[in-house]
């Protein structure tokens, strides 16, 4: 199975990474540059992929941040919210239409390498706050997807979505399994040398470890 993987560079998408590899699927990764605050995340995402020799693509979408205005990832005058990760304030953190563009582009990718899926690691935490996280969204897309595109038959290209109905806590656990070297991931929001602490992602993926029962390399 040929994958294009949407990969941010967090512990959900590190996970998702190491699955594929356990599932021996041949996958190539790709990652965004939107203008977020936290961009040296796709440091994480380039050092994941250098670890285990999975070609890494970076596409810029630079001229989004200042269009995509709103968000506290985009634009700098919002605040990154603290406090909890599905608490009503993290809606500040939706950045609009951003899994339907990337999922859009890596489609692209797909058709183009004549891969079989792509695949993001959406997980049941995110449903709360970000729509474009949901089963039916992402069901609607894959359909959408494969009627714009020309098909060989009746072949498809799916949208894997291995960890929908799974928590973070169980993300933890499986990425601990699978070897998943997390002092190489980047959570927070804020973007800083060092993760914040107090943002929703940083709340979110204390909450993981402690689940998980598994230290945080990076705390
Ligand atoms: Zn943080």
């Amino acid at each position: 199975v040929k994958v294009i993987q949407i990969l941010s560079g967090g512990m959900d998408s590190a996970t998702l990474l190491y699955w594929h590899l356990r599932q021996g699927h041949d996958v190539r990764c790709i990652s965004f540059d939107y203008g977020q605050r936290h961009r040296r995340e796709l440091a994480s995402a380039a050092s994941l992929c250098d670890g285990v020799r999975v070609p890494w693509h970076m596409i810029e979408v630079h001229g989004l941040r200042s269009l995509l205005r709103g968000s506290s990832l985009t634009d700098a005058s919002v605040d990154t919210p603290h406090g909890h990760y599905a608490a009503e304030n993290m809606k500040q953190t939706v950045v609009p239409s951003r899994n339907a563009i990337m999922l859009s582009m890596a489609f692209g990718v797909a058709v183009a390498h004549d891969a079989n899926a792509v695949s993001i690691g959406v997980h049941a935490g995110d449903h709360a706050i970000y729509p474009d996280c949901r089963k039916p969204f992402i069901q609607a897309l894959e359909e959408a997807l494969n009627l714009g595109t020309w098909r060989d038959g009746d072949k498809r290209i799916e949208i894997f979505t291995p960890f929908l109905y799974e928590d973070k806590g169980y993300i933890c656990r499986r990425g601990t399994e699978l070897g998943v070297p997390w002092e190489l991931t980047w959570t927070c929001y804020e973007g800083g040398r060092h993760p914040c602490g107090k943002c929703g992602a940083c709340q979110e993926r204390a909450e993981a470890f402690a689940a998980a029962g598994v230290k945080d390399p990076l705390v």
